[in-house]
């Protein structure tokens, strides 16, 4: 067994974990520069489908033909950059603290002064859930818990 470097072994006392955004060391999922640097939209959007837009609309160019089985979408963040970083640490690093604090408090800010009936979470299949170990968007549903 080898030790590591004084240096190394204190980083990883006070910053045990990699930044979801970076991969720098952080002492939480993402470092304060990423946590700033998050892609979120912010209105306008289209009401329909959740897409920022110049303005307020309800079915915007983006989603205008398209039939939805849905009234409304919305989504706190841009699959880009941090963002994107995010999203990867969960699908394929079954990464749960990035679900449970930083995109389900988002999705719940998100929809604050939204007005809906419930919240259902997309089934995941089970192999995937077997293998992640969680479904994110039952976590997600849940606030984080
Ligand atoms: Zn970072
Ligand atoms: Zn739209």
């Amino acid at each position: 067994m080898t030790l590591k470097p004084y240096a190394e072994a204190l980083a990883d006392l006070f910053y045990p974990q990699r930044c979801v955004g970076c991969s720098r060391r952080s002492s939480d999922v993402l470092c304060r520069s990423c946590f700033e640097g998050l892609p979120e939209i912010t209105p306008p959007l289209c009401g329909r489908c959740g897409l920022p837009t110049a303005f307020e609309v309800y079915g915007c160019d983006g989603c205008r033909t398209i039939e939805l089985a849905f009234d409304g979408a919305r989504a706190p963040l841009r699959y880009e950059g941090v963002g994107k970083g995010a999203v990867h640490a969960l699908k394929y690093a079954g990464h749960r603290p990035v679900v449970e604090r930083v995109m389900a408090p988002l999705m719940a800010g998100c929809l604050e002064g939204e007005r809906f009936d419930a919240v259902v979470a997309v089934p995941l299949h089970r192999a995937r859930l077997a293998k992640r170990g969680f479904n994110q968007a039952e976590v997600i549903g849940r606030r984080g818990r």
